[in-house]
């Protein structure tokens, strides 16, 4: 619930106007900064999905875990979480336990009597392409790169966390050592020197799969021949580039 004055929304409402307009083009000097060792993969001409497959998941949180380490996400936060839905006659169970970077605790009793099924949900940046935090940024720390990633500048990031309150996500968090904004970038660094993400690399069901959609292979090629895929929150129309494929409708 917002406790904001009238006078200060005007100010916000003005300040994401001016912003919107402004925040389309990047910095190549951010790019530069970002890539991490030599860069040597050319990300221009790509066009990057992520496709996480529902019925892969197992919630054993091993994602969770490489995400933290090779990104060094402080404790407490996370980039990248699992959720675990229960499906009861009476309603869904929803929880994620330090964002399931242990897996997950077994049910109650009462719970695991009435569970129908039960199924586990990883979430991370949808790196849109209509992106509420790349309008709302007063500076242009947030922006679009080539290949589709969404992008924080380290060099103006102010942590003015107006990125964090836009994303309709919740992805993004202010990182208490650096005082800037967080979130993930699908592992930028390591996608510019020719590796994938860490959460894909680490899972041992094969339920997160990244590429280029202008060269699928594997579970994006099945993913996008399907087209049986969804994406959180369509209604917001942000084009997500995060594709889940048997996504329950109760997933939120
Ligand atoms: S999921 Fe949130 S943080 Fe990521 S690009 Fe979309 S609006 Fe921005
Ligand atoms: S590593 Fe794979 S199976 Fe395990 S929780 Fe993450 S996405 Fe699910």
């Amino acid at each position: 619930m917002s406790t904001m004055t009238t006078s200060r929304r005007s100010f916000l409402r003005a300040l994401v106007a001016v912003a919107g307009s402004a925040a389309v083009a990047y910095r190549p000097s951010a790019l530069a900064s970002l890539v991490g060792g030599k860069g040597s993969m050319d990300t221009t001409d790509a066009d990057y999905v992520f496709v996480v497959d529902i019925d892969r998941c197992i919630g054993c949180g091993k994602c969770v875990q490489a995400c933290s380490v090779e990104n060094h996400v402080p404790a407490g936060h996370f980039r990248t979480w699992v959720e675990r839905y229960v499906r009861t006659a009476e309603g869904t169970w929803i929880d994620s336990p330090d964002g399931a970077i242990n897996s997950f605790p077994p049910l109650a009793e009462d719970v695991t009597a009435a569970a129908k099924e039960t199924t586990f949900v990883p979430k991370l940046c949808n790196q849109c392409d209509n992106a509420p935090c790349v309008q709302v940024c007063p500076v242009g720390a947030t922006f679009k790169a080539p290949g589709g990633f969404v992008l924080i500048d380290p060099e103006h990031c102010m942590g003015c966390s107006y990125c964090i309150q836009a994303c309709p996500f919740g992805v993004r968090f202010l990182n208490p050592a650096t005082h800037m904004a967080d979130k993930c970038d699908w592992c930028y660094h390591r996608v510019s020197n020719g590796l994938q993400p860490a959460c894909a690399t680490v899972c041992p069901t094969g339920a997160r799969a990244f590429g280029d959609r202008n060269k699928p292979e594997g579970t994006v090629a099945e993913a996008l021949e399907e087209d049986r895929w969804r994406i959180l929150k369509p209604g917001m129309h942000a084009h997500n580039r995060v594709l889940y494929r048997r996504l329950p409708r109760e997933v939120i």
